[in-house]
């Protein structure tokens, strides 16, 4: 079957890229990044050897969890979360990627709280200042960390980002270099919790060899995995939304 092809391609791009860094492959986390799959391609993909789900809508997450579809993978939540819907993802994922707002972090942590758990989180950084996207800035996301230590119900994890399409082979790589540091200086300062923060989101399809270059923990990827998505009506640009 093409997928489990796929998957195995990947995996062995992952192994290269981390042996090129000086790095071993079991430092990297493949999300696969699911939004539009069926529960069939998703029970595929895991029988297949994922062990991490991405999901972006919670309308899909929500349906496919009902259906038991992620069973044997762990689950994390890698798109925009508004605050109206904290309900539907705290306490149903490992992982949450996308907090980018103190009132997003805020809902997280009250929604947690009721449920007596803690929820794993990362900070989204709208690294490359694009005004279309999610994310905070770096500036942001020092004050959010700090803000999380006073937070029991929830756990910083790290760091995730969505830099641009990449047209150009290694036209990100400053970007992921600027996480990379951003995440680094943000540990350094978080004395409490230094050894939970061990994840930093970042490399999709087109880039994830050099993410890995510049020292992503877990990359999210769609396309090379399950081909390309039908279109949803939106320019391939603002499908990471
Ligand atoms: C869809 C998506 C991905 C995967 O994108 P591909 O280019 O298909 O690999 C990664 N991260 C997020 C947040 C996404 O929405």
């Amino acid at each position: 079957m093409e997928l489990a092809q796929n998957i195995q391609a990947v995996r062995a791009k992952i192994a290269q890229a981390a042996a090129d860094a000086g790095r071993t492959p079991g430092e990297i986390t493949l999300c696969a990044a699911t939004k539009v799959q069926t529960d069939e391609t998703i029970r595929a993909a895991i029988a297949a050897g994922v062990q991490v789900c991405g999901e972006n809508r919670v309308q899909e997450l929500t349906a496919h969890l009902e259906a038991g579809a992620y069973e044997g993978a762990g689950v994390h939540f890698i798109g925009h979360l508004q605050t109206n819907k904290v309900k539907q993802v705290v306490g149903k994922v490992e992982l949450i990627h996308s907090v980018d707002s103190e009132r997003l972090l805020r809902a997280i942590h009250s929604q947690a709280e009721k449920l007596g758990i803690v929820q794993d989180i990362l900070l989204e950084v709208n690294i490359a200042g694009e005004e279309s996207k999610g994310g905070c800035s770096p500036q942001e996301a020092e004050e959010l960390a700090r803000l999380t230590a006073q937070l029991p119900h929830v756990r910083l994890r790290g760091l995730m980002a969505i830099p641009p399409v990449s047209l150009e082979i290694g036209s990100n790589r400053p970007y992921f270099q600027a996480m990379r540091q951003l995440f680094v200086d943000i540990k350094e300062k978080m004395s409490d919790n230094q050894a939970s923060i061990d994840c930093l989101s970042m490399g999709m399809s087109g880039d994830y060899a050099d993410a890995i270059a510049e020292g992503s923990t877990l990359v999210r990827v769609g396309t090379a995995l399950f081909g390309p998505r039908p279109p949803m009506g939106t320019p391939r640009t603002d499908i990471h939304k």
